[in-house]
């Protein structure tokens, strides 16, 4: 997939790149040519606009890295910006099922993939999550299809609803979720009727069964290779039904991939999965970053990203060894702190580097610090507001135990971060009072 667009964008940072020096006019050129190859693969005109306006303004606004040629830069923000735009709210893939049994409404055009689709995610909640997983056919219309489903089930081993002849999709909505839940099911997959194009009574049956069900998710399934067609198919299912995510089928053809950068931009909606062929194993879940890269092309290009990245990271560290010089050091720097930590193999190491640090916390070292506590700590920085980890002053009862729900841990976690925190912003002051950058300098590298 994405083999035109991809080509052709390496083809305009190949240029760029072996420039040492960029004019304004040459990121200018560059960036109407990226213009161009999105429009040609069939990416909405307003989100090829918007797209090439945040990469844009983000090359205007940003400070001079060094070490990282302006090619570089701009190659990094087009991959940060790809992203952007593609990145969904929350896990990649992950689904709302808990309470069983969880209703999911499969929803979408005929032809689309629905029915494959159905039983691709029935198989990968029975073997990845270890779901039990009733699957349901709505579709009366079409004599073949819920024996289609059927035979689907029986070959991945996941149960389905017995076909009763002539019962109405409602109905059928009803049975599977009385068969779920007296069938102790994790979840109940319904499979509804498409149509070839989107007709008033689709959308009014596809209503009357999501207001039975109740569903957690609904999943609209769209053909990738239909490009803008496939958003305007999404706009209109989420108008009148609401879904929740998409799943791009046909993405291992060498469609224009299009469809997958304008969907969350125009509807909003995260695309969960991307089918990737005919077989049950071909669902994969969407990634930004992996799509991304591959857009942008591998091999050299990502390698360029990576190295802008590394860099930019050493210049952030720089900048939070001047905020320690100046005695600053929030919650964020610590979250920064810990991050890096858990990059350099744990506190251990960064201990042997710190001749100093080895005698002032003691504590600290016998918190024993492996990755689960590492990664508890920044889960309890992350539960806290903006204001509060700038200010972590702000951190009085009622706070704290918010703080420590939302992390899943308790308070009495909390007032050790906070110990830990306030032992190293001392710490920082005194070395960053001690010499200029000196010993802390040598222990980030
Ligand atoms: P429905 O009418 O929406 O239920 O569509 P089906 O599930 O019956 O699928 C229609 C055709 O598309 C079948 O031949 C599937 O094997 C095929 N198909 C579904 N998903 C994919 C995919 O991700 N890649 C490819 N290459 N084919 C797919």
């Amino acid at each position: 997939m994405f083999e035109n667009l991809s080509e052709r964008l390496s083809g305009v940072f190949d240029r760029l790149t072996k420039q040492g020096a960029l004019s304004d006019e040459d990121v200018k050129t560059a960036l109407r040519e990226v213009r161009v190859a999105l429009l040609e693969a069939d990416v909405s005109l307003p989100v090829a606009r918007d797209f090439v306006k945040a990469v844009q303004e983000k090359a205007t606004g940003q400070a001079v890295t060094k070490s990282v040629t302006p090619g570089q830069q701009v190659v990094k923000i087009v991959h940060d910006t790809l992203i952007d735009v593609l990145r969904g709210e929350g896990e990649p893939g992950a689904l709302k099922i808990d309470n069983p049994p969880a209703p999911i409404l499969m929803v979408g055009l005929q032809g689309s993939g629905k029915t494959t689709t159905t039983a691709k995610l029935a198989k990968r909640l029975k073997d990845r999550d270890g779901k039990r997983v009733l699957m349901a056919s709505l579709d009366v219309y079409r004599p073949a299809a819920q024996h289609q489903l059927e035979v689907l089930g029986k070959q991945i081993g996941v149960d389905t609803l017995p076909i009763v002849p002539g019962q109405k999709p409602a109905d059928i909505a009803k049975r599977a979720k009385q068969q779920a839940t007296m069938g102790g099911y994790d979840v109940y997959m319904l499979d509804t009727a498409g149509r070839l194009h989107i007709d008033e009574v689709l959308m009014d049956e596809v209503q009357i069964v999501r207001d039975i069900a109740t569903p957690r998710e609904i999943l609209l399934v769209v053909d990738g290779l239909t490009g803008q067609d496939a958003v305007n198919v999404a706009e209109e299912f989420d108008s009148k039904i609401g879904i929740t995510g998409v799943v791009l089928t046909r993405m291992d053809g060498d469609g224009r991939g299009g469809a997958a950068l304008s969907m969350r931009a125009v509807t909003g909606k995260p695309i969960k999965y991307v089918g990737l062929g005919e077989k049950m194993d071909a669902l994969e879940t969407f990634e930004p970053e992996r799509i991304a890269g591959r857009i942008l092309g591998m091999g050299d290009i990502v390698a360029l990203v990576e190295k802008a990245q590394e860099t930019l990271e050493a210049e952030q560290a720089e900048r939070m060894m001047r905020r320690f010089q100046k005695g600053q050091f929030n919650m964020n720097d610590l979250k920064m702190q810990l991050e890096q930590m858990m990059k350099m193999g744990g506190m251990e190491s960064i201990m042997g580097m710190m001749p100093g640090m080895a005698k002032m916390s003691k504590q600290v070292q016998e918190a024993g610090f492996d990755d689960k506590v590492l990664k508890r700590q920044i889960a309890l920085i992350q539960s806290m507001t903006k204001k509060e980890r700038a200010n972590p002053a702000l951190l009085q009862a009622s706070r704290k135990k918010r703080i420590a729900k939302g992390a899943g841990l308790e308070v009495s976690d909390l007032n050790k971060l906070l110990k830990m925190h306030r032992q190293m912003a001392d710490m920082m002051k005194k070395m960053g009072k001690m010499g200029k950058g000196g010993m802390l300098k040598q222990a980030m590298k």
